[in-house]
């Protein structure tokens, strides 16, 4: 009898996991069916878009990879420290010398300084160690079977399979990430399509195995995006006493001339450049971090990845690559790590009080740090958007 129930529970396990399997199955078909009619529509009709097509593979793990949340939020301490290492310069320098012509000729010729060329490649694949192993087909076609974003990633699967008939690369070749980014830089696929570029000349737009292809497309990529080789990304700069914090932030932006006139200068004392351009300032650890002013190339970087960590990231190892120390100000170590119920807590708390937080979703963005400024500023508490914690504790929460 025990046994019987024991088999009997086993069995309805089994058999609702097959029923799932056949349904996973099933939908996938359908969603092959519809990629191939849009595919015909787009006239990619080879043999090897064909092929591709036959192959596609539902794949679990992009669905598990596409629904993880992060447990907890990442100090931009975190973020810098995990990304612009001793070891990532010293290996960008040696990448920089080893590679002077390429990157010169690319930089010339597309106005994107080559320590900038380096960064990007350094962030995004470690230098071309890690592309990512995933089939970036099978990513792409799961993510566009999945309803979420399904627009999206249809288009971007469309996009690979032109990448196949231009034959650029062997389906079973392009791996990338399993949002299906690709190659030396991670590109996505309609990135690739309208931004990759043959530089060494070979016939092939091969993101994979060309460094130059890879360089210069990369180089043409922040050419279109607006990068103005006048400029640096920006910088890092000290702040004055009392300094009015609420004035942070990318949205406001002001000429040189004005943040000079209220005491921001450059880490070694000197005046801000006589420039005739507007730059916004950022602090994202607070006010006992680093403070960075930034210049229309910070968009343009945003315009890659729209992540202000990302750029700043960008910016500060292409100085690095390019010679300079490191920051002035280190950012605090001690920045606290907040999970999801925490962040909803501190939104739910800034909403009662009437500084608008927005939706409340357990996710550290602007839009929270703006909030949260406010409500610091009429606490006459130091208003820097950084959720240190005093000011938890003034909103009830408890880390
Ligand atoms: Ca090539």
């Amino acid at each position: 009898m025990k046994w019987g129930i024991v088999g009997w529970a086993g069995a309805l396990i089994l058999s609702s996991a097959n029923a799932a399997q056949a349904m996973t199955d099933e939908a996938f078909s359908q969603c092959r069916e519809r990629f191939a009619q849009q595919a015909e529509q787009e006239d990619l009709t080879s043999e090897s878009v064909r092929n591709a097509l036959a192959g596609l593979q539902w794949s679990e793990r992009v669905i598990e990879l596409d629904r993880r949340q992060p447990e907890f939020t990442t100090p931009f301490s975190d973020y810098l420290g995990r990304r612009v290492t001793d070891q990532r310069v010293e290996d960008g320098r040696r990448l920089l010398r080893e590679n002077r012509d390429l990157l010169r000729k690319v930089e010339r010729q597309y106005g994107v300084p080559a320590p900038y060329l380096v960064a990007f490649w350094g962030l995004e694949t470690n230098f071309g160690r890690f592309f990512g192993k995933m089939s970036v087909l099978d990513s792409l076609a799961t993510l566009a079977c999945d309803e979420r974003r399904s627009t999206y990633f249809t288009r971007e699967l469309m996009a690979a399979l032109k990448i196949i008939e231009e034959g650029a690369i062997n389906p079973p070749q392009m791996e990338g990430s399993w949002a299906g980014a690709m190659g030396h830089v991670q590109f996505m696929p309609s990135v690739f399509l309208r931004y990759a570029v043959d530089y060494d000349e070979d016939g092939k737009r091969d993101l994979w195995n060309s460094l130059p292809d890879a360089m210069a497309s990369a180089a043409n990529f922040l050419n279109h995006l607006g990068w103005d080789d006048e400029y640096r990304w920006g910088r890092e700069v000290t702040l004055p006493e009392n300094f009015p914090y609420l004035e942070a932030g990318l949205k406001n932006r002001k000429t040189l001339a004005e943040w000079q006139r209220q005491g921001v200068r450059q880490t070694s004392g000197a005046a801000l450049p006589d420039a005739d351009i507007e730059a916004a300032l950022l602090i994202p650890s607070g006010h006992r971090g680093p403070a960075f002013l930034v210049y229309s190339n910070f968009r343009v970087i945003m315009g890659w990845n729209q992540s202000e960590y990302y750029a700043v990231a960008v910016g500060h190892l292409a100085d690095r690559i390019a010679g300079a120390g490191q920051l002035h100000q280190a950012p605090p170590a001690d920045s606290p790590r907040l999970n999801r119920e925490q962040v909803m807590a501190l939104q739910e708390a800034l909403n009662d009080k009437g500084h608008d937080a927005g939706k409340v979703d357990g996710i550290w963005g602007p839009g929270t740090r703006a909030a949260l400024s406010r409500f610091q500023d009429a606490q006459d508490m130091v208003a820097d958007g950084f959720p240190d914690p005093k000011v938890l504790s003034a909103l009830g929460i408890t880390l």
